[in-house]
């Protein structure tokens, strides 16, 4: 799974802006971003760089093989 926790957030909403393919959304109840649509991230980060408590957590996806370039 990519993104795979978000725990300790503070409801700031940086992620859900940040996320290009709309994957993360803010739950109107606890006030805290929830992974809404797994399937659609990407893996760039952008979630993870804009929290500011550092409540976002991704895991390697291992059925992704590594891109090697040759040149
Ligand atoms: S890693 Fe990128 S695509 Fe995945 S949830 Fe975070 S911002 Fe969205
Ligand atoms: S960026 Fe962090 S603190 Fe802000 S809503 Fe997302 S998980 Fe919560």
């Amino acid at each position: 799974m990519p993104v795979s926790k978000i725990h300790g957030c503070i409801g700031c909403t940086n992620c859900v802006s940040a996320c290009p393919t709309d994957v993360l959304r803010m739950d109107p109840k606890s006030g805290q971003a929830y992974i809404a649509y797994v399937d659609a991230c990407q893996i760039c980060h952008l979630c993870r760089l804009s929290c500011p408590v550092d409540a976002i957590t991704l895991t390697p996806d291992r059925h992704l093989k590594p891109t090697v370039s040759w040149a």
